[in-house]
C-alpha cells in the first residue's frame, strides 16, 4: 500500500468523529461575527507565532529589512487597523508577489535575495490531506490541509444555506474526478454533516481508483465507512452530454438541489437539459473557478435557477461569498473574519499594462498557511457601499468584484497560468506549425451562450490549415496538462480562428490576452 493511501486512511479514520458533530447555522453565524470581532488580535497573535517567533522565516527577514519590530507593527494595526498596517507594510516591501510566492522567481528586495518555498508558510497539526495547485511551469504546489483548517473552510457553508434559505435541500457535487474542488467540497460538506447525495463528475479517468487521487479518495471512503458513514463515489456526467445528471436530479430530487459546481459546467449543464427537452428541478448553483460574467449569470438564471458565486483558493482557502442583494454579476462579500484583503497596483505583461492586484493575509487562528501580503493572480475592484444584505449584517462590509486573473485562464475550472501559453506560442507552436511567434495569439473569449473557450489566431503566413493546427495544438496540450488538458479538449473549448492577432493600444502584441476583463483603473 502506498504512502499516500495510507496518510489519506489515517485522515479518513480521523474523520467521522468529526463529521457527527452537526455544525447548526446559528452557531455558524456566532462563530463568523465572534472571529469579526477578533479579527485585529488574532492577526497580532498570528504575527508572533509565524514572524517575530521565525528568525529564519521569510516574513521575519522582509520585516527586519522594513524595520518594523513587533512594537511598532501592534502600535500601526493599534492606531490605523489591518487593513491601513498592511498597505504601509506593502509599502515598505513586506509582501510576495505570487512569483515569489509560488517559487518561480527569487524574491529581491534590495539588501535581500531568497528563494521561497510556499511550504515553509503551512500550519497544519495532526491528520492532513494534500491539495494541488499550479506552481513553478511544471510542477503543482502541494498544500496540506488538516481537519481544523478544513472546518474552517466548511464553516460559512451553514450561513450560505441560511441566507439562501436551502438548508433542507440535497447536495449535488459536479467536479472532475480527480479535482481538489471535488475532494474539498466532499469533505467540508459533510463537517458540516450535509453528506452530499451524489457526485458526478464531468470528466473522469476510468477507473477513478486507479490513480493518485483516486486512492486517496477510495481511502478517505474507507474510513469514513468504518464509521458508518457514506460518501459518494463519483460518476460520469460528460461535460458535453451531462443529461444523466440533469435525469438523475429529477428523480431524485423533485423540489430541487444545491449543486456546487465551475460557471462554465452549470451553463453546459443547462444547455444540455434544455436541449433534451428535460426541465431540471429548481438548483441552487454554488460557483467558483471561474469569472461569473453577466452573461453568464443570465444564461442560468433565464433557465430558473438561482446563482451564488463564491471564491477561493487552495493556498488561502475561502476568500469571499456572493452578496445577497448584488448590484453586479460577481459581487461578493470578503470574508472578513478569516482574511484582509488589499489591492496594490502592478505591471502585469509586456505591455506595461498595470492592474489592481490583490493582495492576501490570514488573520484566523485555524489557516493552515499563513498569508501575509500575498499575491495569488488575482484583481478585482473592492467598495463597502451598503447592500442591506446578511453578511453586512455580520459586518462584513468589504466587497469584491470583476475578479479576474492576471496570470492565467480558466477554462471549466481548470487553470492555465499565462506563461505556459506565452511559451506555446513563441516556442512550440511555431516550431510544429510553421511562421513566427508574431502569426500566433490566444484570446480567452466569452460566446453569445456564455460559455468561455479559448481563441487560437493563426495568421494569414501560418502555411497549415486549421484542422491540422488545432490536432497539433491539442496533442501538446494533452503532453503538458494530461487530465486538465483533456478535460479543456473535451470541452471543446479550443478554437482555431484565421485572422491576424491583436495589437494593443501601445502597438506591442501579447501572446495571451483575454477579452474577459474590465478595463484597468
Ligand atoms: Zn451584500
Amino acid at each position: 500500500m502506498s504512502a499516500l493511501f495510507l496518510s489519506s486512511l489515517r485522515f479518513g479514520l480521523s474523520l467521522p468523529g468529526k463529521l457527527r458533530v452537526s455544525y447548526q447555522s446559528e452557531q455558524a453565524v456566532n462563530d463568523l461575527r465572534r472571529d469579526f470581532a477578533g479579527r485585529a488580535q488574532n492577526f497580532l497573535e498570528l504575527c508572533d507565532s509565524e514572524v517575530f517567533s521565525r528568525p529564519a522565516g521569510v516574513y521575519a527577514k522582509l520585516f527586519n529589512r522594513a524595520e518594523v519590530s513587533r512594537e511598532r507593527l501592534h502600535s500601526m494595526v493599534g492606531r490605523h487597523g489591518v487593513e491601513d498596517a498592511l498597505m504601509e507594510l506593502a509599502s515598505k516591501g513586506v509582501f510576495l508577489n505570487i512569483d515569489e510566492f509560488k517559487g518561480r522567481k527569487p524574491l529581491v528586495r534590495s539588501g535581500l535575495r531568497m528563494m521561497m518555498d510556499a511550504s515553509d508558510l503551512d500550519r497544519v497539526n495532526g491528520p492532513s490531506i494534500p491539495f494541488l495547485s499550479s506552481g513553478s511551469s511544471g510542477k503543482s504546489l502541494e498544500t496540506p490541509i488538516d481537519i481544523p483548517g478544513l472546518r474552517l473552510l466548511a464553516s460559512c457553508i451553514p450561513a450560505v444555506l441560511r441566507f439562501l434559505e436551502s438548508e433542507h435541500l440535497p447536495v449535488v457535487l459536479y467536479y472532475p474526478m480527480p479535482s481538489g474542488s471535488g475532494f474539498m467540497h466532499l469533505i467540508a460538506f459533510s463537517l458540516i454533516g450535509k453528506v452530499p447525495s451524489a457526485w458526478f463528475a464531468q470528466w473522469m479517468k476510468s477507473p477513478w481508483w486507479r490513480s493518485a487521487s483516486g486512492m486517496k479518495l477510495a481511502a478517505l471512503i474507507k474510513g469514513c465507512r468504518f464509521h458508518g458513514i457514506s460518501l459518494p463515489t463519483p460518476r460520469l456526467a460528460d461535460i458535453k452530454h451531462p443529461t444523466a445528471m440533469a435525469e438523475w436530479l429529477i428523480k431524485h430530487c423533485p423540489e430541487g438541489a444545491v449543486v456546487p459546481s465551475f460557471t462554465g459546467s452549470a451553463i453546459h449543464l443547462v444547455h444540455a437539459a434544455k436541449r433534451a427537452g428535460i426541465r431540471l428541478p429548481p438548483i441552487v448553483f454554488l460557483l467558483g473557478g471561474e469569472p461569473i460574467t453577466d452573461r453568464k449569470r443570465r444564461t442560468i438564471e433565464e433557465e430558473g435557477h438561482r446563482v451564488f458565486p463564491w471564491y477561493s483558493s487552495v493556498e488561502t482557502g475561502r476568500l469571499a461569498m456572493g452578496c445577497l442583494s448584488p448590484r453586479r454579476p460577481d459581487d461578493m462579500h470578503l470574508l472578513e473574519d478569516r482574511i484582509a484583503c488589499i489591492v496594490r497596483p502592478r505591471t502585469v505583461d509586456a505591455g506595461g499594462e498595470e492592474r489592481p492586484a490583490l493582495l492576501y493575509t490570514s488573520l484566523h487562528p485555524n489557516s493552515y498557511k499563513f498569508l501575509l501580503n500575498v499575491e495569488t493572480g488575482d484583481e478585482a475592484a473592492i467598495d463597502t457601499e451598503p447592500c442591506g444584505c446578511p453578511w453586512e449584517a455580520l459586518g462584513f462590509r468589504r466587497r469584491l468584484f470583476n475578479v479576474r486573473s492576471f496570470e492565467k485562464l480558466t477554462l471549466e475550472g481548470i487553470s492555465i497560468v499565462a506563461d505556459f501559453l506565452s511559451e506555446m506560442v513563441e516556442e512550440e507552436i511555431p516550431s510544429h506549425c510553421g511562421g513566427t511567434p508574431a502569426d500566433y495569439q490566444f484570446t480567452e473569449e466569452e460566446g453569445p451562450d456564455g460559455v468561455t473557450r479559448l481563441v487560437l489566431s493563426a495568421g494569414p503566413a501560418v502555411p497549415l490549415d486549421s484542422d491540422r493546427i488545432k490536432e497539433i495544438v491539442q496533442d501538446l496540450f494533452d503532453k503538458k496538462f494530461q487530465v486538465a488538458g483533456a478535460m479543456v479538449l473535451h470541452a471543446a473549448s479550443i478554437i482555431v480562428r484565421r485572422e491576424v492577432p491583436t495589437l494593443t493600444r501601445s502597438g506591442k502584441m501579447l501572446a495571451v490576452r483575454s477579452t474577459m476583463r474590465g478595463k484597468s483603473k
